[in-house]
């Protein structure tokens, strides 16, 4: 099973994330701010993939991204920006800081689900 990190201070987000990947047979680890998410990837250097939200209390998305990137192991970890916060100043934010896509919540939960997949084959 391919493991994503989903890191969201919202527990009812979470839910619904791991409610979309479930049952396509991803496991989901889950961390509710960035400090929690840096733990639960040192804790599973197996996982494929992160979604993270951006505001979010001791570290945002964007600290947690800069974080993950300097990690040479984690040079070419997707990371997925899944936030409410929609200003093209937000996009050019997380994307210099090593986002690889950046989703407006509410995302359909297809359209999360096809881009995971898209990331995931170009990683392989
Ligand atoms: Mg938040």
């Amino acid at each position: 099973m391919v493991k994503i990190l989903i890191v969201d201070d919202s527990a009812t987000v979470r839910k619904l994330l791991v409610h979309t990947f479930k049952p396509k047979r991803y496991q989901c680890i889950e961390a509710c701010d960035g400090f929690d998410a840096l733990e639960k990837l040192a804790l599973n250097p197996d996982i494929r993939l992160v979604i993270s939200d951006l505001n979010m209390p001791n570290m945002d998305g964007i600290e947690l991204i800069g974080n993950i990137r300097q990690n040479p192991q984690y040079r070419d970890l997707p990371i997925i920006m899944l936030t409410t916060e929609a200003s093209i100043d937000n996009r050019k934010i997380a994307f210099d800081a090593g986002a690889n896509l950046y989703l407006v919540k509410p995302s359909p939960a297809h359209i999360i689900l096809y881009k995971v997949q898209s990331l995931l084959e170009a990683d392989t």
